[in-house]
């Protein structure tokens, strides 16, 4: 009989492929394997999801080439789970199979053209650049193509290898991440007792020997049957001749072992245990409530809606806690930003080294073994950012979604374009497991939800109580009008009278003080004081950011750096200033003001290091320094008691953003960033800078009323017709030349036109406010329906059927629920 097997390839091709499975690899292949196979004139590696698939025998199967794991590396859970989130979000199921492994698994291959023709005339209809390039060189790669700056489209590649004119070899390359094995001695039978090997050492003469068989009985004292190899040769400082000796005498052999790149933090036990404390009402309310339904092993969603600094943590420890003693597991997410080691220090004090971490700043070849790890059953718990929501855990009881509003839930770029919180809600219901959606400031989609009855609402509306302060307060939260200062002080600095005088009183009494500027650089902008003229990227319309330290231009969406300009190219003087205060601007401002002062910033420049973000932060924490200025790093899930004092540069930035979230994601972040401030005993406040001191936002922060403000955005959504009334999804076109993708843009309003009903509206084709990323251009498309049209997804996927299939250097996304309208 012939075998077949269905796979999921990890691009953008809606359907799965059939393949013939040779029976020499069939015993070694299952459902969720890794295989490797040919589609057109590439191979990839695919994931196989069906068995002995039926196909009509006139058929012409290709063959699978070779197994890459014979190990199933996803288990039916989450086969299920991205098939959903590819029908969900209108992705290939390998595109989101991809994402629930770890980076660096696949198989690449490196393809290479040789010429095969030197003769003009057979090269007619084919690129004469091409010809030239291929006639010189000999061989080329299509990166090495692109890289000379030749475009040349797939299709015209495979058209010149067609014609004969061109040969194409492919070689496979292996994947980049594989299993590390280690050498290790193993004691033959009889020497497996100490009593063995001390009979054993005055049978031996060589001093090294003896050496080693004395570190042999230690390991084998503290049950370390087969140390590894290296440390034993160092530990005595024995040379491999030795070790040779001692295996020739048949006394040890040298075995091959799998070793796991755990990091070595995550496999000691080395913090300071806790122990729950005394719960306050609320949070016992909401411990109890959480604790029944974990129990109860059914599918449940809470938004567990928190002021900052009420003590969600601790009901996250509870619920876990509860979870494991029914022998269960758990995963926890939160915003990559907010995964610092203070973080994870509470999970590990609590729970020991049962807790996996998953984050990007991890090696790839760590990352692999610890998933593999928790593959295997070895952890009860994995914390990480969005894309741990796809970790293979096994028997999982709960997620917990942190800071469940988040904007970093939400993947961009590549498909998968999943929002992490919606996934783990589905992750749940499929599994009977208890989400936890937690947050100071939920989302309005959860909020929602919580209204129609689909989760339940927890509420701890106080901050932890302590001695001092039975009823502990939020801090008192004051509004600096910036034209009015400018006008009395003649304001030429990023920070006003109220706040450096704020700030001093806080140095006097050794407090600390955060201050918040979400813009990074030491002046956004550098600007010709003559003419207004300022420089712009080469290959991105934006303004380009000052950078003092480097004393360089810096493009902030291409990386794109150059000198300053000295003299302007339109006016001629040399008048350039920086403008406006980026962090940097601001660090040096305080040094100047506050010259005894420790300063720390924290920004994506000054975090580039593996650890400096956990340096910066352990650095205040232990009182090193006393101001922190940074970016939105500085806003997210930092608990330092000796905070008093929180400042916002400026409010405006978010304000001014040309989207319908902006406004909400600002009051979050101010929200938060205000929640740093006196979380002990000491009281906290918050100095906020603005030009617009009469936007309704702040009187609802002032009273800390975010239940206020969520009705009051709830109500213009439901005008608006925008979530979580309606759904958004988004089209972006990308390429060069400009001509193309408009025009391209226009045929998919015509399609989406047509598939659509007039229920449904369709904005666009518009340019976004930053024309052009890396040379490339951008269209988009919004498609904004109610949420009681249901097909949506369906129409969607049939005009995607229909467009024109790809075009080179055209790419189409969709994203379904963006978050940002442009
Ligand atoms: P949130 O995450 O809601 O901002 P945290 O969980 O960080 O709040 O709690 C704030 C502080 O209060 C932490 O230092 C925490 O250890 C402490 N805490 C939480 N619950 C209690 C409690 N019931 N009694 C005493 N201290 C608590
Ligand atoms: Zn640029």
């Amino acid at each position: 009989m012939l075998r077949t097997v269905r796979v999921a390839l990890p691009i953008p091709v809606v359907k799965e492929y059939t393949y013939e499975l040779p029976g020499a690899l069939e015993a070694s292949v299952n459902i969720g394997s890794l295989v490797l196979v040919p589609v057109r004139t590439r191979v990839y590696t695919a994931i196989v999801t069906e068995l002995d698939v039926e196909v009509r025998p006139e058929v012409n199967l290709r063959r699978v080439r070779a197994v890459v794991s014979d190990e199933p590396v996803v288990n039916t859970e989450l086969l299920a789970l991205t098939h959903w989130i590819a029908r969900y979000y209108l992705c290939a199921w390998g595109e989101a199979l991809q994402a629930a492994l770890p980076a660096g698994m696949q198989t690449k291959e490196k393809v290479t053209f040789y010429l095969a023709s030197e003769s003009p005339a057979d090269w007619v209809n084919i690129s004469a650049r091409l010809y030239a390039h291929m006639v010189k060189h000999r061989k080329a790669t299509p990166a090495r193509l692109k890289r000379v700056g030749l475009r040349i489209s797939d299709d015209e590649l495979t058209k010149a290898e067609k014609q004969g004119v061109l040969r194409r070899a492919v070689e496979l390359v292996n994947p980049k991440v594989r299993a590390k094995m280690g050498k290790f001695i193993s004691l033959a039978h009889a020497f497996r007792t100490t009593t063995a090997l001390r009979d054993l050492l005055p049978q031996l003469r060589g001093t090294k020997q003896k050496a080693i068989i004395q570190e042999l009985i230690r390991c084998v004292e503290s049950g370390q049957i087969e140390p590894p190899l290296a440390d034993v040769q160092q530990n005595c400082n024995a040379g491999p001749q030795t070790v040779r000796t001692l295996e020739q005498r048949g006394i040890i052999s040298i075995i091959e072992k799998r070793v796991f790149r755990i990091p070595e933090w995550m496999r000691l036990a080395d913090v300071s245990p806790s122990k729950a404390p005394v719960f306050h009402t609320s949070q016992a309310k909401a411990v109890e409530a959480l604790r029944e339904a974990v129990e109860a092993q059914e599918y449940h969603t809470f938004v567990l809606h928190g002021v900052t600094g009420s003590g969600k943590t601790e009901v996250y420890l509870a619920a876990l806690e509860k979870t494991f003693a029914l022998k269960q597991s758990a995963i926890v997410l939160v915003p990559e930003i907010a995964l610092t080691p203070q973080t994870v220090q509470r999970f590990r004090s609590r729970f020991g080294n049962t807790v996996a971490v998953l984050h990007s700043r991890m090696a790839q070849g760590e990352r692999y073994d610890v998933w593999e790890q928790i593959r295997a059953g070895r952890y009860r718990v994995v914390i990480g950012p969005r894309s741990a929501i796809l970790a293979p855990i096994q028997n999982l009881g709960l997620i917990i979604v942190d800071e469940e509003h988040d904007g970093s839930y939400k993947q961009m770029d590549p498909a998968p374009r999943y929002h992490a919180r919606d996934v783990a809600v589905m992750r749940a219901r499929m599994r009977q497991a208890v989400c936890i959606l937690g947050s100071a400031t939920p989302s309005l989609e959860s909020l929602a939800n919580v209204k129609q009855g689909k989760y339940t609402l927890l509420t701890m509306p106080d901050r932890v109580p302590t001695k001092e302060r039975p009823s502990a307060a939020l801090p008192s939260i004051r509004v600096i009008d910036l034209c009015e200062e400018r006008d009395k002080n003649d304001l030429h600095s990023a920070l006003s009278t109220p706040l450096i005088q704020a700030i001093g009183s806080r140095l006097e009494r050794k407090e600390q003080v955060i201050l918040l500027q979400n813009r990074r650089g030491f002046a956004p902008i550098f600007e010709c004081q003559n003419c207004g003229f300022v420089p712009q990227c080469i290959a991105c319309s934006v303004s380009m950011t000052y950078h003092q330290v480097k004393q360089q231009l810096k493009c902030h969406y291409c990386g794109f750096v150059r000198n300053p300009l000295v003299s302007c190219p339109k006016c001629d003087a040399a008048a350039f200033a920086p403008l406006g205060s980026g962090t940097q601007r601001v660090s040096q401002e305080l040094s100047e003001l506050f010259s005894d002062a420790q300063i720390l910033r924290m920004d994506r420049d000054s975090t580039q290091g593996k650890d400096a973000h956990h340096e910066i932060l352990k650095a205040f924490a232990d009182n090193q320094a006393d101001i922190l200025i940074g970016t939105q790093m500085v806003a997210k899930g930092l608990d330092f008691g000796r905070v008093t004092l929180v400042g916002v540069i400026n409010c405006d930035i978010g304000l001014r953003l040309p989207d319908f979230r902006s406004e909400e994601r600002t009051f979050q972040l101010l929200m938060q960033v205000a929640g740093r401030a006196g979380r002990a005993d000491l009281p906290g406040e918050v100095l906020l800078q603005t030009r617009r001191p009469k936007h309704p936002i702040f009187s609802f922060l002032q009273e800390h009323d975010f239940d206020g403000y969520a009705q009051d955005l709830m109500k213009e959504r439901e005008t608006l017709g925008y979530p979580p009334f309606g759904r958004i999804m988004g089209v972006q076109v990308r390429g060069a030349p400009k001509r193309k993708v408009e025009r391209l843009a226009g045929k998919w309003r015509e399609l989406l036109l047509e598939q659509l009903p007039s229920t449904v509206s369709i904005l666009g084709p518009e340019q976004p406010y930053i024309e052009r990323v890396e040379h490339q251009y951008r269209y988009f498309l919004v498609i904004k329906a109610p949420k009681t049209y249901r097909n949506l997804h369906e129409d969607v996927r049939t005009a995607i059927k229909m467009a024109p299939s790809s075009i080179p250097n055209l790419h189409v996304s969709i994203n379904v629920d963006a978050l940002e309208q442009v």
